[in-house]
């Protein structure tokens, strides 16, 4: 989003228009920059067979995953029901991967029906995988490397005490598996967390996974997740993509060689891919003087961004409604929501007049596919802007959304 003849814009669109043609709270995804940053990591990897699996579920919009497709973007889901989008999204079931995590086993029977490619993450379903399809079906397995990485524990999934993944210190016990049912493991996949800044994180992860990685003689693939960090501040130190790049590469080509046989890298970025393309539109409702403050209520909240709530996160905000002001006020931007939902304090923004638009950036990840309709409310549109073409790409809900599913009894 930038300004241009004195207005906001998203390639060419003004942002106002956008909010007056659809409404507000509107979430606006730019595509363009979507696939500027799936180009800057296929670059950053060109010297190695790299494949982007992109994590979904931090933003699921069925169009969405459309553009990844045409992208030429993979995909890895984390439920049947993300899976049947991709699927109806255009992606050929070869392009998928199911990273479950604890799910009962008829969800393993549904991605295999699909011929999909399975990832396991605890043994006892690595058993029962193995007494049902033995080595007929490839399957990829995750471990926990017990490597801390990620911006905060709810969203660190490495470490020693996360859920996540077979605990590293298990491999014989998965190699007796393995030769048990002469099972097919095809690939060795980690994920680390989210945020995870420090590219020396990545380092020391491919390492302990590399290690891992020789005493599986089938393998196709190493899948090392995802949770590169996007700034969402100026300044925010970010993961270094090309520093990355060439320190995974070099390291990845000395296993392969060690290995004995090219392999494939694949990455499963979410946040990296989408949460920069994506900005939150709300309408300041109220301008709220109190003795200490003044507050922006807006009519969205943590029903439709949960991030600030939830991870502490912060989000750069804007009034877009006042391209050129020149007073700027320290305001906190607040939701409508009956419950405290701040999105944004002490911000210095222009000063603010009823009626106003406040955009929330970095809204493209873990956003609408958070969203709830908490307090009864209705989700926003979505809109995608795409090589300066404007698509609705998800209605707004009405009161038919909200009852849809809802029965009401003879009492
Ligand atoms: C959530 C998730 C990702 C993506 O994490 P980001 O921080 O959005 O890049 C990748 N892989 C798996 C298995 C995940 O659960």
């Amino acid at each position: 989003m930038t300004v241009e003849n004195g207005q906001f814009v998203i390639q060419n669109q003004s942002v106002l228009a956008l909010c007056e043609e659809f409404g507000t709270p509107l979430y606006v995804y730019d595509g363009d920059k979507i696939e500027e940053k799936a180009n800057a990591l296929k670059d950053a990897f060109k010297g190695v067979k790299m494949k982007i699996k992109y994590a979904c579920k931090a933003n699921t919009n069925i169009s969405i995953l459309k553009l990844m497709h045409t992208l030429g973007v993979d995909i890895d889901v984390v439920s049947p029901q993300e899976m049947a989008v991709a699927l109806k999204a255009g992606f050929n079931p070869s392009q998928i991967t199911y990273t479950s995590s604890g799910v009962s086993f008829d969800e393993i029977e549904v991605s295999i029906n699909n011929d999909v490619l399975a990832n396991i993450d605890n043994l006892p379903t690595l058993i029962k995988f193995g007494e049902k399809y033995g080595n007929s079906v490839p399957v990829l397995i995750r471990i926990r490397p017990n490597v801390e990485g990620g911006g905060n524990l709810k969203i660190s999934t490495g470490h020693k005490e996360s859920k996540f993944g077979i605990a590293i210190e298990y491999k014989e016990q998965i190699l007796e598996i393995a030769k048990k049912y002469n099972l097919n493991i095809v690939g060795i996949h980690q994920h680390t967390g989210s945020d995870i800044k420090d590219g020396k994180t990545f380092v020391e992860v491919a390492r302990v996974i590399f290690d891992f990685a020789m005493s599986f003689p089938d393998l196709k693939y190493i899948d090392f997740g995802g949770g590169f960090k996007v700034a969402y501040k100026d300044g925010d130190s970010v993961t270094d993509m090309v520093d990355l790049g060439e320190k995974i590469s070099a390291s990845f080509q000395d296993f392969c060689k060690k290995y004995g046989r090219e392999l494939e890298l694949w990455f499963e970025p979410g946040k990296f891919l989408v949460s920069e393309s994506g900005f939150l539109f709300g309408n300041v409702n109220v301008v709220k003087e109190n003795p200490t403050k003044t507050l922006l209520g807006l009519n969205t909240g943590l029903n439709h961004l949960i991030r600030p709530m939830m991870y502490d996160a912060f989000h750069d905000v804007v009034n877009v409604s006042k391209p050129n002001a020149a007073v700027n006020e320290v305001y906190d931007v607040v939701g409508y929501i009956c419950e405290t939902d701040d999105i944004a304090k002490n911000r210095e923004l222009a000063k603010t007049d009823e009626g106003d638009i406040i955009c929330i950036k970095n809204a493209g990840a873990y956003g609408f596919t958070m969203a709830s309709n908490y307090n009864g409310r209705f989700k926003p549109a979505e809109i995608l802007i795409y090589k300066n073409k404007v698509h609705l790409i998800r209605k707004r809900e009405t009161l038919v959304d909200i009852l849809a599913n809802q029965i009401l009894v003879e009492l």
